[in-house]
C-alpha cells in the first residue's frame, strides 16, 4: 500500500457540495482507503479573469492503484462532476491533484509528482500540513514546515467547515 495527498479545489456550482461528492467517491475509490481529509479552506482564484473564490482542501489515501490507474481515477470524478477544460486554470467545478505519491518522483508527459506547483501554493501547504505526519519530508528533502514558514499565508482563510 502506497500512501497518498491529493488535493481538491472547487469554484463552481455548490463547491463545498462538490467537496463533499469529491470526498466520498475518494472513500469509494477501488483497492484504496481514505484516511484523512483537512478542514476545507477558503482562497482567491489563481486563474484568469474574474473568478469566484475556491475551496480547498486535501486528503490522504492508501491505494494500490499505480499513479496513473489513480490519474485515470481522479479525472473520470471531475468528468463525473461537470469539469469542463476550458481555459488553463479556469473556474472548475472540481480539480483533483496528485500532491505526493509516497516518496515517488515521477515526469511523464502525463503525471508530474510531487505536484510542481506545493511550494508557491498556501491553498496546498496549509491543508496538506494539517494533516501530515510532525516533520513530514517531502521527496526532495524540503521539510514540510519551513515550506509552510515560507509561504505567506495572505488571502487564504481556514473555514470552519469539516468533510468527515
Ligand atoms: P495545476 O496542475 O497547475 O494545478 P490544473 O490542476 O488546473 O493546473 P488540469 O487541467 O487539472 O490542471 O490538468 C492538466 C493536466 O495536468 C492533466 O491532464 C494531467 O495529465 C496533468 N498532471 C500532471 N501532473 C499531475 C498531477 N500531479 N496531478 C494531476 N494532474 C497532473
Ligand atoms: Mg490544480
Ligand atoms: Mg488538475
Amino acid at each position: 500500500m502506497i500512501t497518498a495527498y491529493i488535493a481538491l479545489g472547487s469554484n463552481l456550482q455548490n463547491p463545498q457540495q462538490q467537496l463533499h461528492h469529491a470526498i466520498a467517491a475518494l472513500a469509494a475509490l477501488r483497492d484504496s482507503q481514505l484516511l484523512q481529509v483537512s478542514a476545507i479552506y477558503r482562497s482567491p482564484a489563481i486563474g484568469p479573469g474574474e473568478q469566484p473564490h475556491y475551496l480547498n482542501a486535501v486528503a490522504c489515501i492508501q491505494t494500490e492503484l499505480d499513479p496513473e490507474a489513480l490519474l485515470d481515477a481522479l479525472q473520470a470524478q471531475e468528468q463525473a462532476q461537470g469539469r469542463r477544460r476550458e481555459l488553463r486554470w479556469g473556474a472548475r467545478t472540481l480539480d483533483l491533484d496528485i500532491l505526493l505519491y509516497a516518496d515517488q518522483v515521477i515526469d511523464t508527459p502525463r503525471l508530474q509528482v510531487p505536484h510542481p506547483a506545493i511550494q508557491q501554493r498556501n491553498f496546498v501547504l496549509y491543508p496538506l500540513a494539517d494533516i501530515c505526519p510532525a516533520n513530514f519530508v517531502l521527496p526532495d528533502g524540503a521539510d514540510l514546515d519551513t515550506l509552510v514558514s515560507n509561504c505567506p499565508v495572505g488571502e487564504l482563510e481556514k473555514t470552519g467547515l469539516q468533510l468527515q
